[in-house]
Parts: structure tokens; sequence; C-alpha cells
């Protein structure tokens, strides 16, 4: 399995994940259809599945032309069937999708939104956090509860550490900013923000990252209670 990352909208990130050995592939969040339509096309890719982490408008924008154009369908969380266009099968939390060569564990990580679900690529040790875990940050709390938010990045945060992380948005280099303000000790931090600031310098994308990095340098992760954690929540929506 390959996962191309297509840059999407303004700092959104889709993925296509392309099983090699038959060119079937699956594309993660499709904010909108056209930069996976020029990237797949004059390629030998059959794409077959849509995979949404969540209802969000930045999330699901490709669903309807994609599946207008493509014969695919639309895999979304089950609590969100009214919520995303075109869904097509429902999953819920810890079902194991299965489809073609695709494999994914799903969890479902409320607090950036009440239907929020990753997915979990178990053999091949990726996952698709959309907009619950980024690099070293979290999402804003639109529709769950601190509690919430928190259990599911313990959850997220029990995977291997060599899990490559692939979420919704480019928003590492501000994330750094916080947390090396609130956290200036830490020698891991400094090392992963000169590995960034490269990244940045030559137009790369700083996804994916891992899970070993974010529990070393994502300040959200590193709070060990609830308490910490929703002060840090609430101090980076005023950053
Ligand atoms: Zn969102
Ligand atoms: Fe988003």
């Amino acid at each position: 399995m390959r996962v191309e990352i297509i840059p999407c909208l303004q700092d959104n990130y889709s993925y296509l994940i392309i099983d090699e050995t038959n060119n079937t592939a699956c594309v993660v969040d499709p904010s909108e259809a056209l930069p996976i339509i020029d990237f797949i096309s004059n390629k030998n890719i059959n794409l077959k599945y849509i995979l949404n982490t969540h209802h969000h408008f930045d999330h699901i924008g490709g669903n309807k032309d994609l599946k207008k154009k493509y014969n695919l369908s639309v895999v979304g969380f089950k609590g969100d069937k009214y919520r995303i266009p075109e869904i097509d099968i429902l999953v819920e939390d810890n079902e194991i999708w299965k489809a073609d060569n695709f494999e994914a564990k799903i969890f479902h990580i409320p607090g950036h939104t009440k239907g929020h679900i990753s997915f979990f690529f178990h053999k091949d040790k990726f996952v698709f956090t959309g907009d619950t875990l980024f690099s070293l940050g979290c999402g804003r709390i639109f529709e769950g509860t601190y509690q919430e938010m928190f259990n599911s990045l313990n959850k997220i945060k029990n995977l291997p550490k060599d899990t490559k992380i692939y979420c919704g948005h480019e928003y590492t280099l501000q994330n750094s900013k916080f947390c090396i303000k609130h956290d200036s000790n830490n020698l891991n931090l400094k090392k992963k923000i000169s590995k960034i600031n490269n990244k940045i310098k030559n137009n790369l994308p700083t996804v994916p990252s891992t899970m070993e990095e974010e529990l070393e340098c994502n300040i959200f992760l590193r709070a060990n209670n609830l308490e910490s954690f929703s002060k840090l929540r609430d101090l980076k929506d005023n950053f």
C-alpha cells in the first residue's frame, strides 16, 4: 500500500491509498473533487472508496462529484449517516472494515464532532486522524466535551509507536509555536521543529508524523490529566 498526499483548499490534505498489487485506491476526506481527479487522470488507478473521518465540508466536499465520476462507495460513521453526503457503507466503533485488500480498524473518536472516526490500517501501520489529532496539535472541540476529546486522544495514543499519522490539515508550524511556548525545554520537540522548518522551507508537507514523535512532542498528548488538557485546549483557542 502506498499513500499519496493531495493538498486541497487552503491547508487541507486528502490522501490516496493505493494498492499497488491491483491499482485499486481509496481516497480519505476529499475536500474537493478536482485535485483528486487531476491526480488520478492518465494513471491506471481504480478509485473505489471514499473514506470520510467526519462530516465537515472541508472533508466531504468532493463526495458527490467523485461518486458521479467514478463507480465508488462512500464509507462513514453510522451515526453520521444523515450528515455525510452519498454515504453507502456505515461503520462503527472497533469494527474492522475490509474491502478488496484494504483493511482498517475504525475508532470512534468524538470531540471535534460527535461522529468523528479514524481509520487505522493496522497491517500497514498508518492512521488517518482527520481533525482530531494533528501533528503537534489537536482539533477544536466543536460538538463534544473536553472529556470526550481527551478520551479520543488517549485511544490514538495506544497505537504502535511506528504508526504513521496522516492528519486533515497542514497546521504543524503554527502548532509547533504553541507547543514550544508551553514546553520550552523539550529537546525532542526542538529537533522536530527544525525538521518541520526544513520541510516548510522546501515546500514539502510535514505529514506524515509518527506516533512516537507525537508522544514525545505533542503537548496535547503529553497532558496526563483532563484538567491540564482542558487548560491547554482553552489557551490554544486564543493563541
Ligand atoms: Zn473538521
Ligand atoms: Fe477540517
